[in-house]
């Protein structure tokens, strides 16, 4: 499986570097912005797994970027930590409700650190299903990247399987193209909006020998919908 991908967001060069050092000693792809703005950026480029994130930073705070990624469909699940000093009680309460995850006061234990973006992972992985089954007798399992009809394998590319787990985790409603390149292929990813016909093509056509072609449909003029019943 792909590395677990961390979008560290500090403006405190010493603070940052210590953090990525941290993360990348613990077997993390780190990703590094020193302010919010390179921060949106980097999380439309890098897709991060979780965003570690600074409370106090120049220009927009994190609590703002926090409200920013909260209301955005594609950013709103990306999982965060809140860094704060001592003493910002009230700030924990603010980005809790604002959405964040958890947060780690600074100066933290690497050993802290690490035990929460773990637990924070692993809740995310629960939440978005691991593994998700339908009825009829498809199932993609994210932890093995691997697609079964019937518990026989099917062999599925790599954009058709990210294409596949979205649909199956949003299923029954209608997605254009450029929602479609949005979600699966990321944020200004320049892409043709054919290009995701392409890949429905081939998704079908890997469905096709276990008679599942069908749950992905066409809605004309519109787009795509994934339906979880034959
Ligand atoms: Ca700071």
């Amino acid at each position: 499986m792909a590395e677990t991908k961390i979008l560290v967001v500090e403006d405190e060069d010493p603070v940052r570097e210590l953090l990525t050092a941290t993360l990348e000693g613990a077997g993390y792809e780190v990703a590094e912005a020193a302010d919010a703005q390179t921060a949106q950026q980097l999380a439309s480029d890098v897709q991060p797994d979780l965003i570690l994130l600074d409370w106090m930073l120049p220009g927009m705070s994190g609590l703002e970027f926090t409200r920013w990624l909260k209301r955005d469909e594609g950013y709103r699940d990306m999982p965060i930590i809140m860094l704060t000093a001592r003493g910002e009680e009230n700030s924990k309460v603010q980005g809790l409700e604002a959405g964040v995850d958890d947060y780690v006061t600074k100066p933290f234990s690497t050993r802290e650190l690490l035990a929460r973006i773990k637990a924070v992972l692993r809740r995310a992985g629960a939440d978005q299903g691991e593994v998700v089954e339908l009825e009829s007798g498809l199932a993609i399992d994210l932890g093995q990247h691997r697609v079964t009809a019937n518990k026989q394998p099917v062999p599925v590319g790599p954009t058709e399987f990210r294409l596949l787990h979205f649909f199956m985790t949003h299923p029954e409603r209608v997605y254009s193209r450029s929602q479609l390149l949005d979600q699966v292929w990321g944020r200004n990813v320049y892409i043709e909006e054919r290009t995701v016909d392409v890949h429905i093509r081939r998704l079908r056509k890997a469905l096709e020998p276990y008679g599942f072609e069908n749950l992905v449909q066409t809605v004309r003029g519109v787009g795509y919908r994934f339906s979880h019943q034959l």
